[in-house]
């Protein structure tokens, strides 16, 4: 890119320079799209993706998305929008957003607590020794990381790893809610009290809920343990894989 100095070229040369500085905050495909040398006369120009102006409380995180994007679009919108939320005092803490990966038309989602110490440095879910666990329980059902979905209540990490309060979940449970309404998996996986309580509204622990089928929106829901706890408790293995069992029955694996 030489900035040949169309307002193009010095639009793409500053975008690159902001992607640089702010890693993450330019969605790689407009990066691409505007680092590409040759622009197309009459091209559409790329939007850089902007902080959110509208009032903490009150902001929509798929203002721009469309209703006939596919899931795979409404989810990337999202994630970048998710980029620049300080709804929350999560917020000044974090190092990342960890929004959640996997496959937007999974059929099963596993949904977590809040990022720890290493998905908070690396922008990604369920990437420590939990998650080192997950992806074994997800080997075991017969499936591929990347063929489920994985996300979290809240997005931001909690100083020390304490549970998130009751108003943080609140306020970044628009994003899960969506996440869920945009993949429609066919069943979702609660890991550990944190995700039964804040989605089902359910308060009664995870030792009585678990193994039990529940509902979020038509949705089935199976509750188990949280692999951090099995981490912990051994011993409670046994009951988390007769849980996955039935989820695996469910979906026919
Ligand atoms: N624990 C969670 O609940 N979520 C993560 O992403 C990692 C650990």
């Amino acid at each position: 890119m030489g900035g040949n100095g169309t307002f193009f070229d010095q639009l793409a040369e500053c975008v690159k320079r902001e992607g640089e500085r702010h890693p993450g905050e330019v969605a790689p495909e407009t990066m691409r799209e505007l680092c590409s040398a040759a622009a197309p006369p009459g091209c559409v120009r790329p939007k850089p993706f902007r902080q959110p102006t509208n009032s903490p409380a009150t902001a929509k995180p798929t203002a721009a998305a469309a209703p006939d994007d596919p899931p795979e679009v409404k989810l990337e919108k999202m994630r970048l929008y998710s980029l620049g939320c300080r709804r929350c005092p999560l917020a000044a803490t974090r190092t990342n957003v960890v929004f959640g990966e996997g496959d937007p038309h999974a059929k099963l989602m596993f949904i977590g607590e809040g990022p720890g110490a290493d998905e908070d440095r690396l922008g990604r879910p369920f990437v420590g020794r939990a998650g080192q666990l997950l992806d074994k329980m997800i080997a075991a059902m017969h499936l591929k990381r990347e063929e489920v979905y994985i996300a979290n209540v809240v997005k931001c990490r909690p100083p020390g790893n304490r549970v998130p309060t009751p108003e943080e979940a609140a306020r970044c449970m628009g994003f899960l809610e969506r996440q869920i309404k945009f993949i429609r998996p066919e069943a979702i996986v609660l890991l550990g009290a944190t995700a039964a309580t804040f989605l089902l509204n359910r308060h009664e622990g995870i030792t009585k809920l678990r193994g039990i089928w529940q509902e979020y929106n038509g949705i089935p829901v199976m509750p188990t343990f949280h692999p951090a706890f099995l981490l912990r408790q051994e011993s409670a293995k046994r009951e988390a894989w007769h849980d996955l069992q039935q989820v695996m029955a469910k979906l026919g694996i």
